[in-house]
Formats: C-alpha cells, sequence, structure tokens
C-alpha cells in the first residue's frame, strides 16, 4: 500500500504521517526530513540542495527521484509506504509511478490535507521541530526540549516569512497541478479538513482512507 500525503506547506503532514503510518503498518519516508539530514551531514546532495530549501524553493526533480528510488528498494519498504513532501511536481508523479511501477505497485490513493493559507501562515511562524528526529511543533519555543526524543527544539529557517511566502506561491504554481495529474490517471483523491485537534484530523485522515478503499485492516491502536 503507498499513499501519498498531499498538502500545502504546515498542512500537517508531518504530525500526521507517524500516526498514520502506525494505524496501517506502513513506514514513511519524508524527503524534506532526508534533505535536511543530508544538509547536516554536509552530504554532496545535502550541499547542492541547502539553498534551494533555504529560499522555499523545490529541490530538483531528479535528486528526489534518486532519493525515491533507493529508499523504496529497502526491505522495510517492501509492503508500502506513507510518502509526506513527495510527490510535488507533475515530473515527480511519472517519476514516482515508474519507480512504483518496478516494484509491481502504484499510488494506491491521496490524501489531502486542507487548510487555507492565513492558518498555514500562523501555523508556520509559531513553528519550531526537533533538531534531532525531526518532531513538529506549535507554540512551543526554540531550545526547548523534543517530547519525543529530548533533542533541542529550533526554528527552520525555511519557516521565516519570506520563504514561506514563497512556498506558498511555489505550491500553487508547481505542487497543486499534481492533483490533475492523478486525476487523470485514476488515482483516488480524498480530501481532508486538516483543521482541528490531532486527534480529530488523525481520525478523518484514517476515516478518509478507508473510503477511498486503503487500511480498512489498519493496526488497532
Ligand atoms: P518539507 O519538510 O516537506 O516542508 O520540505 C522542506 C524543503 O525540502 C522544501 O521546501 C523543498 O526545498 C525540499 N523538498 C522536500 N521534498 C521535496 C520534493 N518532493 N521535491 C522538491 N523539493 C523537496
Amino acid at each position: 500500500m503507498d499513499i501519498v500525503l498531499f498538502g500545502k506547506p504546515g498542512a500537517g503532514k508531518g504530525t500526521q504521517a507517524p500516526r498514520i503510518a502506525a494505524a496501517l503498518d506502513v513506514p514513511t519516508v519524508a524527503t524534506g526530513d532526508v534533505l535536511r539530514g543530508a544538509v547536516r551531514a554536509g552530504t554532496p546532495m545535502g550541499l547542492a540542495a541547502k539553498a534551494y530549501m533555504d529560499r522555499g524553493d523545490l529541490v530538483p526533480d531528479d535528486v528526489i527521484l534518486g532519493i525515491m528510488k533507493e529508499t523504496l528498494g529497502k526491505g522495510e519498504f517492501a509492503k508500502g509506504s506513507l510518502l509526506d513532501g513527495v510527490v510535488r511536481t507533475t515530473p515527480q508523479a511519472e517519476g514516482m509511478s515508474r519507480v512504483l511501477a518496478e516494484l509491481g505497485r502504484n499510488v494506491d490513493a491521496v490524501l489531502v490535507f486542507d487548510v487555507d493559507d492565513d492558518e498555514l501562515v500562523q501555523r508556520l511562524g509559531s513553528r519550531t521541530v526537533c533538531e534531532q528526529c525531526q518532531t513538529p511543533y506549535t507554540g512551543r519555543q526554540a531550545g526547548e526540549r523534543c517530547e519525543n526524543c529530548g533533542g533541542t527544539l529550533m526554528r527552520r529557517k525555511d519557516d521565516e516569512p519570506e520563504a514561506v511566502r514563497n512556498r506558498l506561491a511555489v505550491y500553487q504554481r508547481q505542487t497543486a497541478p499534481v492533483l490533475a495529474w492523478y486525476q487523470e490517471h485514476g488515482t483516488r483523491i480524498a480530501t481532508i479538513n486538516a483543521v482541528g485537534s490531532v486527534d480529530e484530523v488523525t481520525r478523518r485522515a484514517l476515516d478518509a482512507l478507508r473510503g477511498a478503499g486503503v487500511g480498512g485492516g489498519e493496526k488497532r491502536r
């Protein structure tokens, strides 16, 4: 089972991904986390990606597809994946469909997180993330400790207002058209209202996926 989590920056994909993944018993791939890890480790890929990320621009498609091909080829992803932050362009949708086809799979559903821009700007303005495990928090200060791993919370450079404005524009220009591509290719698309408590949004996500015919046999929590 391969599911794409889709939505604007700050829509809650990163908060919900581990919960949905646990319920459906499939691992998550978050391209943003992979890229930030590469930046921290100072690898050639990280060095090349950093400038795009700091501005809020998208990293080139061939880099993303390279990451996905390598990641999905690993044994732990043999039964599926929850894709957080990829697919973000139409060429990525096409490329991912080829990567999955080589594994005898395809995208089973796209789950769209719907939140309006004012709410997103507010959320990202008060977001911190754990520098170690990347867990996102709203309303917690940089320097506080992560509840998940004890790491230090920090502000993301691309959550500053100018980069956020650019990320929303990039979403409209490059990412929003991906939904039409999936529609044309007959992929099931489920949309949820992603404003609400974390538990509420998880419930809506799992209900919507069940409605789209995936995740019926999820693990009990
Ligand atoms: P995220 O953590 O998903 O908000 O991603 C942070 C940044 O990483 C984005 O603003 C992009 O610069 C880059 N990035 C993550 N995923 C992708 C992707 N699928 N395609 C292109 N760039 C990406």
